[in-house]
This record gives C-alpha cells, sequence and structure tokens, in this order.
C-alpha cells in the first residue's frame, strides 16, 4: 500500500504534503559507496542508515527521504582509501553542498523537524558542514520551530552493547570499517549480502597515527578490511541495531515533542 510507505520516493506530493502539514519529521540516510572488504558490499553506508531511518519514521509517524549514498572521500585509515574497485568518492564541499541543498528544499516545503542519519565516518564533518550551510540560508530564528538533528548511528550504541560485542576490547570506530560492527549488522539485515568465505583475515591494520600524501598506504591490509570480522554474528547485529534504534527512537520524541505522530 503506497499510502502506508514511509520512503518519501514512494509518496505522491498530495500525501507528502499531508505528512509535512502533520508535523512529520523527516529522516535523511547519508552513506557511501566504498568498499567493505571482499565480504561486504559496496552499499553498506548507505544501507545501515536506511534501515535504522525506516524503522524508527515507522513508529513516529516520519518520512524517509532518499538517501545520500555518495560519502566524502573514503581514507586510507578509516575507510581503506581511494585504491579500492568501487569506492565512489566525493568531495566534501560536493558533500555538504548537497546536503545543504536537500535540507533547504524539505524547509521550503514545510518541514521542521529533520533527522540526519550518517552510516560513513568520512561525513563526519563535512554533513555538519551541510547543516550550517543550510542554516547560513534558512537562518537561525528560534521562532522558525527548525530543529535539525545529526546522528552517527555508531554513538548510540552503549558501552555495556560494545563490551559485549567485543569481549576482548573495542578496537574504535575508524578501524571497525568492514569488520565486527558492519558485518554483523549486515549479517542481521541482509545475510545473503554477505560472504563469509571471502573473508581473507588479515587485519587488523596497524596504521602509523598521521596521514601521508599523495598516494597509498601500505598499512592498509589487501581485504580491505581494516580490523577482524572474527565473532561476527546476526546475533551480534541485532543488539547493536536494537541500541540505535531505541536511542533514536527516544531522541526523536524528547527533542522534538508530540509532534511526532504527524502522519497515519
Ligand atoms: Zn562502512
Ligand atoms: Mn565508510
Amino acid at each position: 500500500m503506497i499510502a502506508e510507505s514511509v520512503l518519501m520516493a514512494e509518496l505522491s506530493w498530495p500525501e507528502f504534503a499531508r505528512r509535512i502539514d502533520g508535523g512529520a519529521p523527516v529522516f535523511i540516510p547519508v552513506g557511501a559507496t566504498e568498499q567493505h572488504g571482499r565480504h561486504l558490499p559496496l552499499g553498506v553506508d548507505a544501507v545501515i542508515p536506511g534501515w535504522i531511518c525506516a524503522e524508527v519514521a515507522k513508529e513516529c509517524g516520519g518520512m524517509v527521504a532518499p538517501a545520500i549514498a555518495y560519502g566524502n572521500r573514503s581514507q586510507p585509515r578509516s575507510g581503506g582509501g581511494p585504491a579500492f574497485p568501487g569506492t565512489i568518492n566525493i568531495t566534501a564541499t560536493t558533500f555538504a553542498w548537497l546536503l545543504r541543498d536537500i535540507i533547504t528544499e524539505l524547509y521550503r516545503h514545510g518541514a521542521r523537524h529533520m533527522v540526519v542519519i550518517n552510516g560513513h565516518y568520512e561525513n563526519v564533518w563535512p554533513s555538519v558542514e551541510g547543516i550550517e550551510l543550510a542554516l547560513d540560508r534558512i537562518g537561525r530564528d528560534p521562532t522558525s520551530g527548525l530543529k535539525i538533528l545529526r546522528i552517527d548511528h555508531w554513538e548510540l550504541v552503549r558501552p555495556e552493547t560494545l563490551a559485549r560485542v567485543f569481549p576482548d576490547g573495542y578496537p574504535g570506530i575508524e578501524l571497525e570499517h568492514a569488520s565486527l560492527i558492519e558485518t554483523s549488522i549486515m549479517l542481521k539485515l541482509r545475510p545473503e549480502l554477505v560472504a563469509l568465505s571471502e573473508v581473507l583475515n588479515d587485519g587488523p591494520a596497524r596504521f602509523k597515527p598521521y596521514d601521508s600524501f599523495p598516494g597509498l598506504v601500505a598499512e592498509v591490509p589487501p581485504s580491505g578490511v581494516l580490523s577482524e570480522t572474527r565473532g561476527s554474528s546476526a546475533e551480534k547485529g541485532e543488539w547493536l541495531l536494537a541500541d540505535v534504534v531505541e536511542r533514536v527512537r527516544r531522541v526523536v520524541s524528547e527533542e522534538f515533542g508530540q509532534g511526532t505522530t504527524g502522519a497515519s
């Protein structure tokens, strides 16, 4: 049933307008098209926030805008870098202006509550910049009712859950690229896209604590996996996602109040 979809791309304009009039928050997933080892698809960073957005939107009467599925440049120490086939880098400037334009247009159509959910490490600051650029255009008048939240999904996992997922210690999110967190989440969400038999176990990477330009970094493991996939499971993926969805839900209700049940 089209009318029940939370995906903006599946709604007619009158249905979009009806939901915006009802105060529906708009979720904007931002990710990347980037190598994720030999065992995961290129779209991981967009698939995960897209799923989280849809899950929360269903419950709070929200809508999900089409994702930004290209990310700010992959870097060797956090994504393996540009040397891997299929990694499509866009500049921070392009990314920020794209997000700025999307937010500005949603605002023009009446959206006042927006949630940007990010799945790609290198998008962190460019997404902040995109929001700031939108505010430069729209203005920062508190009476406009505009409120934009920005979330990196991995930040919402509880420390207790990280301790359960990583009994030997959490390596940190930069090194987690294509590793246990993303592999476990994909095993939960899209197991048919995960090829564990392709894993090389050639990590973890041992990076110097600085970047060197130009060129490829020799310390990137050949597989593109920066840490380890060992110990990944759909069950761990479920724990991680449950934390994030519950927290986003709570944040949306606290930040946007009762106005979040506009649709339906
Ligand atoms: Zn990723
Ligand atoms: Mn990434």
